[in-house]
């Protein structure tokens, strides 16, 4: 069965439309593959949650992946699961939990499938410790346009495992992976939250305390001027042992049930997150965040997961929809992020998700990662000047030695996209000995020239 459907990504920009089909087996997989004969390629689709233009393909064809969603083999005494690659981290983490397992990195949306994690070489809150979510991936099957399956590892097929982390989709179609878990004792984080006062306070209190948990990010206020800019709420935590919980509740440490608690209207009047909304948000955000506050146990959902309980949030942007701009730059470069946050906080950018981590060491070729400060926003679409304020950002990104994050992006130039990926002609060569005739191809990837 195959449909026309228009496609957009999480931002709901760039609508396009490609022909889709759903397989239920990689048989399907190869045929779809193997017949790309519009001339437009194929692309891997999961559950297109990366923002921008990732997971479209015009006028080609669309593997919608999830279907593909068998969980074959748990070794609970290992702590290793080998799943398709179709599979959501929601649906993993129902048969996980329960059994004291959690999977080594999660994103800030459970909506994403295991392939698209391995395609983006997603990161979590824990990077600086654990680093991207390939580091976790003990083996993936990846079916390359010669109609092979292959069996890649870190070890074996070292180049294609580093190309095909972050690659985006364009080196082959994960089919299955085999993933080393964590074990947990509750259901639980304990968190300690604190509030910084400035973004100097906040880029301090992490440096200096930042390895003492396994999870740490900031959210900042982005409004906020003057002495406050880069104000902070900063949490920090690890999951809570048995030991943390109260004797009557041990017995039910692991119960998991994420629930969805509200969907979002289907129309948003025009204009509804202005600097003025967005303003009063942040206020009331940072004002109700404890200034100090140790070990409050909270469920994984709500610690790892807050936005998965409105359905559809991503409405609330209304018609234009919206971009989220993520960088990097490297430790040492403070005086950049410095700078570019003063110049996000001048333009009155109206974003209530503004994130600060820390990464620790990165996977190299196409992977995001790099060591260093990441800040990740969301902004209205139709923000007046938007296009010229990214430019303007990318150029300090780039001058910093940093780079952009490409499951977010939606407007890079493949000019800035050289400068900010030294080893895009090394991914090059390793994906044209797997794709020769450049069956596999994107929006993205004809945006960027990629391939
Ligand atoms: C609310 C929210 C929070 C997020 N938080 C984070 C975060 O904290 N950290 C982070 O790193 N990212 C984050 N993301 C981005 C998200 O994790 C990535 O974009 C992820 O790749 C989405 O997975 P998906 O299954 O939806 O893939 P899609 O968006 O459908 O596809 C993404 C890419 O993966 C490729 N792909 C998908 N399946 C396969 C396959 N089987 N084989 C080969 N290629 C494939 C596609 O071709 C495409 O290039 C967040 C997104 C949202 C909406």
């Amino acid at each position: 069965m195959t449909s026309d459907v228009l496609l957009t990504g999480w931002g709901r920009t760039a609508p396009t439309r490609s022909t889709v089909s759903f397989p239920s087996d990689a048989d399907a997989v190869r045929k779809v593959l193997a017949g790309a004969a519009s001339g437009r390629g194929v692309l891997a689709r999961g559950l297109g949650r990366s923002y921008g233009d990732a997971a479209q393909n015009a006028g080609g064809d669309i593997l919608d992946m999830t279907g593909l969603t068998g969980v074959h083999v748990l070794d609970i005494a290992g702590a290793t699961v080998t799943v398709d690659a179709g599979l959501s981290l929601d649906t993993l983490l129902r048969h996980l939990v329960p059994l004291g397992l959690f999977v080594t990195v999660s994103p800030g949306t459970r909506y994403v499938t295991v392939g698209g994690a391995i395609a983006c070489d997603i990161h979590g809150k824990n990077h600086h410790r654990e680093g991207s979510f390939a580091r976790s991936v003990l083996s993936f099957e990846l079916l390359t346009p010669d109609g092979e399956i292959r069996t890649v590892t870190p070890e074996q097929d070292s180049e294609v495992f580093w190309a095909t982390a972050g690659g985006m989709g364009l080196t082959g179609i994960v089919l299955r992976a085999t993933l080393q878990l964590l074990r947990i004792e509750t259901a639980m984080v304990g968190v300690d939250t604190e509030r910084a006062t400035d973004l100097d306070d906040v880029m301090a209190r992490m440096d200096a305390r930042d390895d003492d948990y396994r999870y740490s990010v900031a959210w900042i206020d982005l409004l906020a001027t003057g002495a406050a800019m880069g104000r902070s709420v900063l949490t920090r935590g690890d999951h809570l042992p048995l030991s943390g919980l109260s004797e009557g509740k041990r017995a039910t440490a692991l119960d998991y049930a994420p629930k969805t608690r509200v969907t979002a209207p289907a129309f948003v009047p025009p204009g509804l997150l202005n600097r003025l909304t967005v303003q009063a948000f942040n206020e009331l955000w940072f004002r109700k965040a404890p200034a100090h506050q140790v070990g409050r146990p909270e469920s994984l959902a709500a610690f790892f997961h807050p936005l998965d309980m409105v359905t559809g949030w991503n409405r609330i942007y209304g018609r234009a929809g919206f971009l989220q701009y993520q960088f990097v730059v490297p430790f040492g470069q403070e005086e950049a992020m410095r700078r570019i946050v003063g110049e996000l906080v001048e333009h009155q950018c109206p974003s209530f998700l503004a994130v600060l981590k820390r990464f620790g060491a990165g996977n190299g070729l196409l992977s995001f990662p790099v060591p260093g400060w990441t800040l990740a926003l969301d902004i209205p679409a139709a923000m007046s000047g938007l296009g010229p304020l990214l430019s303007r950002l990318d150029e300090r990104v780039v001058e910093a030695g940093g780079r952009v994050y490409l499951a977010k992006d939606s407007r890079l130039s493949p000019p800035m996209l050289s400068r900010m990926y030294p080893e895009l002609d090394r991914w090059r060569e390793i994906r044209e000995r797997l794709d020769p005739q450049r069956r596999l191809t994107s929006d993205l990837a004809r945006r960027l020239q990629l391939i």
